[in-house]
């Protein structure tokens, strides 16, 4: 008995060290924490400051008036610390844009100059999840407007003047004008879809601004089109209309001024919010601090009771904890299930199951430490937008799930959704490793009034999948077929491994032909699955499944293999040049080992890289996330002398971009621009414009899916080089293309002369 008070002593002391002393040095690093965000947000505001000082030459640079003769006063170095040959760069860009040059130009070095100081003061990192937009609409989009617009005024005021026009200003007017539309659309859609969702009192101001942008845009774009048009038949004797164009350009560059301030102010007055609330928050919790200190000192005793059981109940709680980011797990979510009572307003629970793609390159380019702090920064990302109502989990992997009450219908949750990816997808520097996250969500929302079960878990697993099937950045709603899809897809890839392993997935052939002397010149190898009772399966119907089950690598393997094979045992029929085609995935493209694997296979097969032709989808070149690592192998490839296409060219939206940056031997017209070619006026512009294109940088054209001769004459007449389709032959097998090519030996007497 008389021990008892000494082991009570005991326990306090222990309790109080072990409590209060972490969370003193908790809320001491927190409070550090806050008002460092504080600063970042000062630094921020400093830099809006100075895009308001700006703003009088950016107007008068974009409507070409004289400039503002005060000299540069920038002091950026000083207020926003900024790294000293940034800020000379910034000097530099300042002094021309108020020199006697282009409008264009000068509005080129205000983008500059703006997208520096944006940058430069991580304006992004300060901003709330609903205005994630809008650093980007002032550093970027909104002055791309001006700039673009300005441009085509340039170029039209430019043309108009000339007697007769070359293909080259033809090419200009035409790719000035898609540059303007695609900047132009894109500030109309942002801010048509996001702007509803801003909640400050400038709101309302903002949207009206964007209205007149968008009425601005509107009169443009018509303008524009009327020089596009009379560009294009200036031939027929008709008159450049660059007038339209020049006399709309200073309302829709004030409209475009007008908003860019306008969302300046927004911004501002966001920031001084976010400050204040940061620092009452500070000064709160500093003074709770002080009487939490005493309650905790006198709760001590009481918790010191029941010390030991919490000890066991934490150790419970390990089971239900991601030891990573500190998240509960999906064990914790489904135990929490039950605990979800119904709420009584009609709104409806949502799951979301969120996976961050290719995480592996992450790992190996910068290695585990950052791909691990990459996991806990997603968490407290995920945490921080969903909010206390809701629970966020790390279930595995990549992998995160998300349980989200008072969602009022599916819209409302795809907007929810796709907030989150643009979240993580903004650029972001971890221990000095600048990275962007590309996730994809899987959906799925409760009836109203239905409670919340496992099947919800699962329901938003199976959208996750479709969604990361259908590429980067995807949301999906979970539907019921989803789940057949699945099924289906677990059969067929059980019963792929067995084709895979007693050789029934093989390579056929279809032949290319040289549209002028009708020789066969090269094949495409494309995967049929045969041996089975239903005759040949289509690629179609088993690569999803294939690449969903991790077998594409195996297939593309095989099919190389033969492929190559044939292309060897063909030199001993055909002496011409021939090329065999490769569909190449991204995902070995993307791969460090990419060139070093098809070079070896190459020469191990007896080939030498220029009889082997790589085909590459022209949309995987849009997906910024693999479009970097893509053009160096891409390039070492090419250099090393393999035959380098772009495949379904036409249909990836990157035409311009991708002949820029890639050296591309040859362009595979997609079918779609074939299809029905000569019989349509309208797609005879498109494919004609295609194909102007590919001509004018040298490269050379095949056009894939060639059905019918009158397709097949319009192609020959306009300039393409190489056909396939079925009007030659339909993909088949190794043997029928050597009879094709030694049909065609037997016929060319210069070839029969040399294997006979
Ligand atoms: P792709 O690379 O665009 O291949 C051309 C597709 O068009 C082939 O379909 C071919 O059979 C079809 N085609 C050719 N000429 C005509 C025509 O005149 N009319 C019509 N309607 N279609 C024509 P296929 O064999 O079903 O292949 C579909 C896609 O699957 C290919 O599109 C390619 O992206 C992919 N693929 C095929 N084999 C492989 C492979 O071994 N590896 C990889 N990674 N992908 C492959
Ligand atoms: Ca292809
Ligand atoms: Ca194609």
């Amino acid at each position: 008995m008389t021990r008892r008070p000494l082991k009570i002593h005991r326990w306090l002391i222990s309790i109080v060290v072990l409590l209060l002393a972490p969370s003193l040095l908790f809320a001491t690093l927190w409070i550090r924490n806050t008002l460092s965000d504080v600063h970042a947000v000062d630094r921020s505001m400093a830099g809006l400051e100075m895009l308001i000082e700006l703003e009088p030459d950016i107007r008068a640079a974009a409507l070409g008036d004289t400039p503002i003769t005060t000299p540069p006063k920038f002091d950026a170095r000083n207020r926003l610390a900024m790294p000293k040959m940034v800020h000379n760069k910034l000097l530099e860009d300042y002094v021309i844009l108020k020199s006697d040059v282009s409008v264009s130009e000068a509005v080129r070095r205000a983008r500059d100059i703006v997208r520096a100081i944006v940058h430069g003061v991580d304006l992004t990192s300060v901003t709330g999840p609903d205005s994630a937009e809008l650093p980007y609409l002032v550093s970027d989009s909104i002055l791309s407007v001006v700039l673009e617009s300005s441009a085509m005024v340039q170029t039209g005021n430019r043309i108009a003047q000339k007697d007769e026009l070359n293909l080259w200003d033809k090419m200009a007017v035409t790719v000035q004008g898609g540059q303007f539309k695609v900047a132009a659309d894109l500030v109309s859609r942002v801010t048509n879809q996001y702007f509803s969702m801003l909640q400050m009192q400038g709101a309302g101001k903002l949207q009206a601004l964007a209205e007149s942008y968008r009425d601005a845009n509107g009169s443009y774009q018509k303008a524009g089109a009327e020089l596009l048009t009379t560009t294009l038949q200036s031939d027929l004797g008709i008159t450049i209309a660059a007038g339209p164009a020049s006399s709309s350009y200073p309302v829709l560059a004030t409209a475009c001024l007008d908003l860019w301030r306008g969302i300046i102010d927004y911004l501002a007055e966001e920031l001084a919010q976010t400050r204040q609330a940061k620092i009452v928050a500070v000064v709160t919790a500093s003074s709770f601090g002080l009487v939490v200190i005493l309650l905790a000192l006198s709760l001590a005793t009481v918790l010191g009771r029941s010390l030991a059981a919490r000890t066991r109940k934490e150790f419970d709680h390990l089971g239900y904890e991601d030891a990573l980011t500190g998240l509960p797990n999906r064990r914790a979510l489904v135990k929490s299930l039950s605990s979800i009572s119904l709420p009584d307003d009609n709104s409806r629970v949502a799951i979301l199951h969120l996976d961050i793609r290719r995480f592996k390159a992450i790992n190996s380019r910068f290695g585990d430490a950052v791909g691990d702090e990459v996991l806990r920064m997603t968490g407290a990302l995920l945490s921080s937008v969903v909010g206390d109502k809701g629970i966020v989990t790390r279930i595995g992997g990549t992998e995160f799930m998300i349980l989200k009450p008072g969602i009022q219908n599916a819209a409302e949750l795809k907007t929810f959704a796709g907030g989150l990816i643009r979240l993580l997808a903004r650029e972001r520097s971890i221990d000095g490793n600048v990275l962007r996250l590309d996730c994809c969500i899987g959906l799925s929302l409760t009836e109203p009034g239905q409670n919340v079960t496992n099947k919800l878990l699962v329901d938003a697993t199976l959208a996750a999948r479709s969604a990361k099937r259908k590429g980067t950045q995807n949301i999906e709603l979970f539907s019921p077929d989803m789940r057949a899809i699945f099924e289906k897809n677990t059969e067929t890839a059980k019963e792929l491994h067995d084709a895979l392993q007693s050789g029934n997935i093989v390579s056929w052939f279809q032949p290319q032909v040289d549209i002028a002397t009708g020789q066969i010149v090269g094949a495409e190898a494309l995967v049929r699955w045969v041996g089975i009772e239903d005759g040949v399966r289509f690629p179609g119907a088993f690569l999803p499944a294939a690449e969903e089950a991790g077998y594409m690598e195996a297939i593309d393997l095989t099919v190389r293999n033969q492929a190559m094979s044939v292309a060897f045992d063909m030199q001993a029929i055909n002496t011409r040049a021939f090329h065999i085609g490769l569909n190449v995935s991204a995902k070995l493209l993307m791969d460090e080992n990419c060139v070093e694997q098809l070079l070896a296979e190459t020469r191990n097969s007896g080939l030498q890289p220029q009889q082997v032709s790589i085909e590459i989808l022209e949309a995987v070149m849009i997906d910024a996330f693999s479009a970097a690592p893509i053009r160096a192998n891409v390039n070492k490839l090419s250099e090393l002398g393999f035959y380098i296409e772009l495949d379904d060219f036409g249909t990836g939206h990157s035409s311009i971009s991708s002949l820029r940056d890639l050296k591309i031997n040859r362009v595979k017209i997609d079918r779609s621009y074939v299809a029905g070619v000569d019989q349509n006026p309208e797609l005879q512009r498109f494919t004609g414009a295609l194909m102007q294109l590919a001509r004018s940088l040298g490269i050379s054209i095949l056009a894939e899916g060639v059905e019918t001769e009158g397709e097949q004459r319009w192609l020959q007449a306009n300039g393409c080089d190489v056909i396939q389709g079925f009007l030659i032959s339909p993909a088949i097998p190794r043997e029928q293309l050597f009879a094709m090519v030694g049909e065609q030996a037997f016929i060319m007497p210069q070839t029969k002369q040399l294997t006979s």
